[in-house]
């Protein structure tokens, strides 16, 4: 049996894959999802167990911001290896944690100063919600226990982040186990009426999300989520004036903020946070402005650059404050997980964080980001594209069956699966991972990716959508 054959028969036979309908990799090469044994990996590409290299076109879920193994943080990975594994964060510290939460608290908005470790993503946002209901409590308002959140949000797949999720493909089976949230349509401007632009129509959409704080603040905690990028949605995207508005609402109606940019953090969007491209807000007092800023925010995916689960929320001295207190009060947060703050972890994203000071790579992604819509601008007018939209380095293209009236193509089509398959065999010795969001491919690289890669990587991606767009 060849050495990739070998590999896929034995994980089919005990590993249980995320996010995967299992019988989708059962028939060989002829699975509706063909599994595949990766071997090794460097920068953007990944090679299986018979050299055929895959362009990570999508850095493995949007972890790998730099590339896979990068030189930099396999060796501080290596250094702390040598002299801290591990240490539990109750009642001990080490420098990797406090260096780390000491750099965090600078690169993010103004007033973040407070930082509580976890493990993945959904652990951070089940973190901030626990937190901002706890506050509440702790501050004598133990009513404020609801969430609300937006449709076609994501946050994650534990059952307090599921129950802030707007996907029904995440959720639905487990509606009986969750919270009630309470759901506000979402800015999304896919959904824009023609001639509007952006801004009007993520303002307008705005008076939702006014009207549900309007009839909710009394028993609401927090509002969460994601900053200009619904990513699992299908990577819709809106304006940053919609959380301008939202800020201010939330002192206007006492609501905590919580902005999950977990995926959208560290350049992602063309700025280091996502936040960073919100103007300044009104000050409490209505009088003068100052920095646009939230009351958690939960940072995961490229953190460690993808080598090791890590994943933060950052608070306020307020927030803090609130849970500080005699031992007696019965005030304290007592969230914890085994591997809170691990220190190979926070080695590898204080790592990734001096690779930020390497380069301007804000300005590398600008170039880049121009690139990929070039490479991309001929699907524009292609009939079963709806659109190309695009903020920093993410460009994504939602397929439909009719352009002009968007409509959908129907779900048990696979269209986007048809499109992922042709990217990974399109060329004789190379492919592009593309793995699609229903029917939209996207494109999400590493930041190190070059000139040539971007071509190629737009050329299959151009192929695989005529491919999949073919009667
Ligand atoms: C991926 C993601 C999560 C969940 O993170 P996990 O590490 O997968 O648990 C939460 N929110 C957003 C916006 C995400 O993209």
């Amino acid at each position: 049996m060849k050495p990739n054959q070998a590999w896929k028969t034995r994980s089919l036979a005990h590993v249980w894959h995320p996010c995967t309908q299992m019988q989708d990799h059962a028939g060989g090469d002829a699975a509706p999802i063909p599994m595949l044994p990766i071997a090794s990996a460097e920068g953007v590409w990944l090679q299986d167990f018979e050299g055929r290299r895959y362009l990570d076109a999508i850095g493995s879920w949007w972890t790998n911001i730099f590339g896979h193994r990068h030189p930099h943080v396999v060796a501080r990975l290596k250094a702390q290896l040598d002299r801290l594994d591990h240490v539990m964060l109750a009642g001990f510290t080490h420098a990797p944690a406090v260096e780390l939460a000491e750099r965090l608290c600078a690169l993010t908005p103004p007033g973040l100063n407070r930082v509580s470790y976890a493990g993945d993503g959904s652990s951070a946002v089940e973190i901030a919600l626990k937190m901002s209901a706890h506050y509440w409590r702790n501050c004598g308002q133990p009513q404020k226990t609801q969430f609300i959140t937006l449709e076609n949000g994501y946050h994650g797949e534990t059952l307090g982040a599921m129950a802030v999720d707007g996907v029904d493909a995440y959720r639905a089976d487990y509606a009986p186990l969750l919270m009630q949230a309470i759901f506000v349509p979402s800015p999304d401007c896919y959904d824009r009426p023609p001639g509007a632009s952006w801004e009007d129509h993520s303002r307008r959409q705005f008076k939702h999300m006014e009207a549900a704080l309007a009839r909710h603040a009394e028993t609401t905690a927090a509002v969460i989520l994601e900053p200009l990028v619904q990513g699992a949605a299908g990577m819709r995207m809106y304006h940053p004036i919609y959380l301008k508005l939202l800020r201010e609402a939330c002192d206007r109606y006492h609501v905590h903020l919580i902005l999950d940019e977990i995926a959208v953090g560290f350049g992602r969007t063309g700025r280091m946070f996502a936040s960073d491209w919100v103007e300044p807000v009104l000050d409490a007092a209505g009088t003068g402005t100052r920095p646009f800023s939230s009351d958690f925010m939960c940072l995961s995916k490229g953190l460690t650059n993808g080598t090791l689960p890590l994943s933060c929320v950052l608070t306020t001295d307020d927030v803090y404050h609130a849970f500080y207190d005699d031992h007696a009060s019965h005030k304290a947060f007592l969230h914890s997980h085994s591997y809170s703050g691990n220190p190979l972890a926070c080695s590898a994203a204080l790592a990734t964080l001096e690779i930020f000071e390497q380069e301007d790579w804000m300005a590398r992604n600008h170039r880049t980001a121009a690139l990929m819509w070039t490479g991309m601008s001929p699907l524009l007018q292609h009939p079963h594209v709806a659109e190309i939209r695009a903020q920093g380095m993410i460009l994504a293209v939602e397929m439909v069956a009719n352009r002009r009236s968007r409509t959908p193509y129907p779900p048990a089509e696979r269209r986007g699966l048809r499109a992922y398959r042709h990217a990974m065999t399109a060329d004789q010795h190379t492919g592009v991972l593309l793995r699609p969001l229903g029917d939209v491919i996207y494109l999400m690289p590493p930041y190190a990716v070059t000139a040539e890669e971007v071509g190629l990587m737009c050329r299959i991606a151009i192929d695989s959508i005529a491919h999949a767009t073919r009667d």
